[in-house]
């Protein structure tokens, strides 16, 4: 392990891979293995806006949004959250939440953050991460 996850995602089982093409990856990540969590990322080490090239920046946007369209099909989720920070780690990426229909308004937003305490469940993101990767629309 380095001190880079996004960075040590890039060995991750293929369970945990939802989408990998030759720039983008979005997987399941240890520590963040809330079913419906993912972890979209740059796979090469570039930190925040500025390290993209204008073709990463062109192409983060078409990527997540079949990654959205994907979790909303196999979730029926109502949306999907963005989030990025880029605190703990630099690395270019985004934590990818899908939030459900029944969520209580205290979770709605930042809120939802809070759910990572109480709601692990590596067995079931899997489970999610597979479905998700099957409802992947074609390019
Ligand atoms: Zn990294």
């Amino acid at each position: 392990m380095s001190e880079c996850l996004p960075c040590d995602l890039e060995s991750a089982d293929d369970a945990a891979v939802v989408y990998r093409d030759e720039t983008w990856s979005c997987d399941v990540a240890e520590g963040y293995d809330v079913p419906g969590w993912f972890i979209l990322r740059l796979r090469r080490h570039a930190e925040g806006w500025d390290g993209l090239t204008a073709q990463e920046a062109a192409g983060f946007g078409v990527v997540s949004k079949r990654i959205a369209a994907a979790i909303q099909a196999a979730t029926g989720a109502p949306t999907v959250y963005f989030m990025s920070f880029g605190e703990n780690y630099p690395h270019f990426h985004f934590l990818v939440i899908t939030r459900p229909e029944d969520l209580a308004p205290e979770f709605k937003g930042a809120g939802i953050l809070a759910l990572r305490a109480t709601n692990r469940d590596l067995a079931g993101s899997l489970e999610t991460a597979s479905t998700v990767r099957q409802a992947l629309p074609a390019t």
